[in-house]
């Protein structure tokens, strides 16, 4: 194979207190806590709009983590207030519009004081005396660096980790398989039959058992009859360049044949109202942080000193070899420590989301968007009392950590 070495000179466009490098739900969380704590803020995302897979990929529904809490629960209040609980322990499980959803947050994270650059790609980790202090970027006008006094990577794939060479891993211990991928669709009741559609490569499902997962999982929750499917599968890895090819042409073949099938059986009125541009990646990779979080901690509801954010949704793990089936299992819950969102190996990096240190099992429980967005809140104040406190992200003070959580509406289960 050829290498080359790529050398060119890049322009500083800005610099920075905190670059939070992609807007999913950690992202935005993260960008929001270290701006609400005076930092200059930018956010780097890669499309157009904020969310993530929330948006990105229409996964509209908010699973139950068991709590709301911090930004999390500040979201539900501002956009779904009749689904607000009463209390900070209570798990709800709203399905919303993701359009909605993206307008507000392009909205909040103005507000907010954070500059989001849309269409902005992480290309590269800058490191000066072997540190991390910014960021090549792709953009619209060509590369571009940014200065930033601390780098928090919530792309979901480690990129940027995985960029500055820090350790990380890829799916199961046995054989590096991640959760497949799916495309989630929406359709709408039109109050009369639909005309059927099936392309000429599609597949005529007709038992239960023939369909991608080998079950029938939707949502219906809205008033104004949306259902939001969420059935097809197909094997890979997202973060790999052949993987991620086949899966979207493979997945939007599913999708019209599911909704097909659909419309043959129970849903006749209902006609395919929403693909979104890109398939849903549920897992690729895990850093390696100073913490693992394990399968046993998931089990066994474990309680760490340094909690940054806590999670009672089930373990759920789509078939990695492409088949039917979910292992599902219930968690009573647990905590996730501010350690394993700390890379080994790397400084002035932080990770949050679903990309931070866990097996391939605790991962499948800890992946979910509201704990994504606590793991983010708490990985912005981290990196903001890093920066007050002159210390490593290693060396945050955990009591300090804690309490500007709690400030910020965040309450922990003891
Ligand atoms: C099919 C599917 C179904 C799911 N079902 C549910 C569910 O029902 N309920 C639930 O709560 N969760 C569900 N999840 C899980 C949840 O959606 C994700 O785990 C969660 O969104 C992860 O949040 P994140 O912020 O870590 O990453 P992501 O949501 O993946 O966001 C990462 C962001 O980083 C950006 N990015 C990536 N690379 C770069 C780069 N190089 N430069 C700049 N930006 C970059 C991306 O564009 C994206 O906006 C599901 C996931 C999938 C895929």
């Amino acid at each position: 194979m050829t290498n080359y070495t790529f050398q060119k000179d890049v322009s500083v466009y800005d610099s920075t207190d905190i670059l939070v490098v992609g807007g999913g739900p950690a992202g935005v969380a993260a960008a929001i806590s270290a701006a609400r704590l005076g930092k200059k803020t930018i956010l780097l995302e890669h499309t157009g709009q904020l969310g993530g897979m929330g948006t990105l990929g229409n996964v509209s529904v908010f699973m139950g983590v068991g709590n709301v809490v911090g930004i999390y629960r500040e979201i539900i209040a501002e956009t779904m207030p009749d689904r607000l609980p009463k209390t900070h322990t209570e798990s709800i499980k709203p399905q919303f519009d993701p359009f909605i959803i993206r307008h507000y947050l392009n909205q909040k994270l103005a507000k907010e004081g954070v500059n989001v650059l849309y269409h902005a790609s992480f290309v590269g980790v800058i490191k000066k005396d072997g540190l991390v202090s910014g960021v090549v970027v792709n953009t619209r006008e060509g590369l571009i660096a940014i200065e930033a006094g601390i780098v928090i990577d919530c792309t979901g794939d480690a990129r940027v980790v995985i960029d500055a060479g820090a350790p990380y891993t890829t799916g199961r211990d046995e054989d590096g398989l991640t959760q497949p991928m799916t495309l989630m669709f929406m359709m709408r009741n039109t109050g009369k039959p639909v005309k059927l559609y099936l392309p000429e490569d599609g597949y005529f499902y007709e038992q239960i058992s023939e369909l991608p997962q080998g079950r029938r999982l939707f949502w219906e929750q809205g008033d104004e009859g949306t259902l939001l499917v969420n059935m097809t599968r197909v094997k890979g890895n997202g973060a790999k360049i052949e993987d991620i090819n086949y899966a979207e042409k493979e997945a939007l073949r599913q999708v019209f044949s599911v909704a097909n099938y659909l419309q043959r059986n129970g849903f006749e009125n209902y006609a395919l109202t929403h693909v979104p541009g890109q398939i849903g990646v549920r897992e690729t990779n895990q850093i390696k942080g100073l913490y693992t979080l394990t399968e046993e901690d998931v089990t066994s509801g474990r309680r760490f000193d340094d909690v940054v954010a806590q999670t009672n949704y089930e373990i759920d793990i789509h078939s990695p070899d492409g088949k039917k089936g979910t292992d599902e299992r219930h968690v009573s819950g647990y905590d996730i420590p501010y350690r394993c969102l700390v890379p080994q190996g790397v400084s002035r990096l932080l990770v949050a989301g679903r990309s931070i240190s866990a097996t391939h099992v605790a991962m499948s429980s800890m992946r979910v968007q509201a704990t994504c967005y606590a793991m983010g809140q708490a990985a912005g104040v981290a990196a903001s009392l890093a920066l007050d406190d002159q210390c490593e992200l290693a060396d945050v003070d955990i009591s300090k950590l804690h309490s500007i959580l709690k400030d910020q509406d965040v309450i922990f289960l003891k």
